[in-house]
């Protein structure tokens, strides 16, 4: 499907610059790290590389799956790098971050998912910049163990982030090898095994979702004690990619939060350019002083 619909103008995106934005970009050529900001081709990385804020993506630049939404390429990845986990403990101090998000590539190839290497990556952020709080955005351990999840969780990650990304009906279309109860069930071990660890999760909109599978599927991260949600509009990074259905109008958004924090969800942010790291650190920061 060619055919998209019109950006609004509500989809408006600044154009990188400014030393901010430079000096993060810098640290993260010099510390070979990639970011799902740009691998994803963010909207918002002109605003948040200016104030020190980047996602970083650990375990390669390939990933093992192919969600037709997502921009990183698919294929066989590299053997893991030993050396990552330091590298990037090295850049989130440099940075002097006050909340760090850590992302990964989905790793089928390895057998515990790259869970030892999150749980490194955790241990040594946290050696090096003990005040830091860590976010990590994981993907689903599909085909590992129990144990691996395990593995993350005694890392004591403070928010333990897992996307469900869309509706279950459009599971097939737009993230086929992943299952949406497998993705909540995953969340909702996380609670089970650590209940002080924040558990977070997002959806995109504008995929063909109607508004009550929306709803529907805030009622099932609550009942899963999902803490945290976050949805943003999709944005289709090339014609070859998942269409744009339609955009969602600041004002549906607007009734999605209200609607989300009706449910119970301790914090919410749903606007066209919400994306999962997007503010999470202010938002965290708020939570936690509050
Ligand atoms: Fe990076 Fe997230 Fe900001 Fe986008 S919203 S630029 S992915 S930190
Ligand atoms: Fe992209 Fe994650 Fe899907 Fe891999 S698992 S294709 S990185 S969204």
């Amino acid at each position: 499907d060619n055919a998209q619909p019109k950006k609004p103008d509500w989809i408006r995106v600044k154009a990188p610059t400014g030393e901010g934005y430079k000096k993060t970009r810098d640290i993260m050529r010099t510390h070979r790290l990639s970011t799902v900001c740009e691998e994803a081709g963010c909207p918002n990385v002109g605003e948040c590389w200016s104030q020190g804020h980047a996602t970083m993506m650990i375990m390669g630049e390939i990933c093992t799956r192919g969600c037709t939404f997502c921009n990183v390429a698919t294929g066989r990845p590299d053997a893991l790098d030993v050396f990552e986990p330091g590298r990037v403990a090295d850049a989130v101090q440099k940075l002097g971050l006050s909340h760090v998000v850590i992302t990964s590539v989905d790793r089928d190839d390895v057998e515990d998912g790259g869970a030892e290497h999150f749980a490194q990556t955790i241990r040594a952020v946290r050696r090096r910049s003990p005040e830091t709080t860590i976010e990590i955005l994981t993907p689903d351990f599909l085909k590992c163990a129990p144990e691996a999840l395990e593995v993350v969780v005694a890392a004591r990650p403070d928010v333990f982030n897992h996307n469900l990304e869309t509706v279950p009906g459009l599971y097939p279309s737009v993230r086929p090898g992943a299952r949406y109860f497998h993705s909540l069930r995953l969340l909702q071990r996380v609670k089970e095994l650590d209940p002080t660890m924040f558990t977070k999760s997002g959806i995109m909109v504008g995929l063909g979702e109607t508004g009550e599978q929306v709803r529907q599927v805030m009622d099932d991260m609550r009942a899963a004690d999902i803490d945290f949600l976050t949805i943003g509009q999709y944005l289709q990074p090339s014609s070859k990619h998942h269409g744009v259905d339609r955009f969602i109008t600041p004002d549906e958004f607007a009734s999605y939060e209200r609607s989300a924090y009706g449910k119970g969800f301790l914090m919410v942010s749903a606007t066209p350019l919400t994306r999962s790291s997007y503010h999470a650190g202010d938002d965290f920061a708020r939570l936690r002083d509050a």
